[in-house]
């Protein structure tokens, strides 16, 4: 019996000269659902500084998709009811205190989750920190803090995970970096460090990207504006007016805006995308 579409088709076929081979040779067999394109059942993720603020947000998005996570920061006061918390939601949760700046402390929590789950999928680098001062005033050991933690630490465990993702060629990076390592702001905040740093980070992104994309790690950036956090909310006080005056959406970034672009880069739903910077910043770096 033939189908209703085929018919269709070949009642127009006298009208249009088009033949069903034709028409067939551009329909795949198999076209992955949605869900299936955005959900990471059986994948373990690492998300540095996943304690609070914007690394736990996105640490939720990818438990709520499924993920397993390995959360690390340098404070238990922060991380522990972090981890409790996801675990009461049922979430598969452990935590690991770690300074991302530290070689052997990022190696341990590699090693640990390896432990716990046998692989790491998904890492997601995001563990930051930044100091505000004029860049004739800036100390060089809050320079090289800020270097330490943003770029060297994220470079740290890019590698320690990436050489694991490297056994099974599958893996997936995601940096957060900021759009200050894209545009810079006459009114401020002025952070020469942060700023260079989540330059490299871009930079780092594409490099790692282009390394790796052939034994099947794909590695991209998000780059957020202001969201509210414990990190931003002294600049975004000072800068509030600007930023709603200067950006097309004329607010910082809510809750929730930015998990779902997490999720997005480390599930099958951009499996052709690497090396990129999605920037979340409600238009201000293009106004
Ligand atoms: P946050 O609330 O201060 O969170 C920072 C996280 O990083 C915390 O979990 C912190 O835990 C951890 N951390 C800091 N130093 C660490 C270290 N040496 N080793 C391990 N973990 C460390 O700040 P946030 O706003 O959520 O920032 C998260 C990321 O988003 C940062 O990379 C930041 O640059 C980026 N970002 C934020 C905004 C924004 O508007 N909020 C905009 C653009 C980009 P401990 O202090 O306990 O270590």
């Amino acid at each position: 019996m033939p189908s209703v579409t085929s018919l269709s088709l070949r009642a127009s076929e006298s009208l249009s000269g088009l033949t069903l081979a034709a028409a067939e040779k551009y329909k795949p067999d198999i076209v992955p659902g949605i869900s299936e394109l955005f959900q990471l059942n059986d994948r373990v993720a690492i998300v540095t500084g996943g304690s609070r603020g914007l690394g736990e947000e996105m640490a939720e998005g990818l438990a709520e998709a499924g993920a397993s996570l390995m959360l690390c920061a340098r404070r238990a006061e922060w991380l522990t009811p972090t981890v409790d918390a996801m675990r009461a939601r049922g979430f598969k949760a452990e935590g690991a205190l770690c300074d991302v700046s530290k070689p052997s402390d990022v190696q341990a929590v590699v090693d640990k989750t390896i432990a716990v789950y046998g692989r790491v999928d998904i890492l997601v680098n995001n563990a930051g920190v930044t100091w505000a001062a004029e860049p004739e005033d800036m100390p060089l050991d809050k320079w090289q803090k800020v270097v330490d933690v943003n770029l060297t630490g994220a470079f740290l465990f890019a590698q320690a995970a990436g050489r694991d993702m490297l056994k099974r060629q599958h893996g997936r990076i995601v940096n957060i970096a900021s759009i200050a390592g894209m545009h810079a702001s006459v009114a401020g905040p002025h952070y020469a460090a942060y700023a260079a740093t989540k330059a490299g980070l871009i930079g780092l992104t594409r490099e790692l990207a282009v390394s790796w994309a052939r034994k099947g790690i794909r590695v991209n950036a998000i780059a957020p504006g202001f969201f509210h956090s414990r990190l931003a909310d002294g600049a975004i006080a000072m800068n509030e007016a600007s930023i709603k005056a200067s950006s097309p959406i004329p607010r910082v970034g809510d809750a929730g805006e930015l998990k779902g672009v997490a999720v997005f880069l480390a599930a099958d739903a951009s499996n052709y995308i690497t090396g990129q910077t999605i920037v979340v910043d409600g238009g201000r770096t293009i106004a």
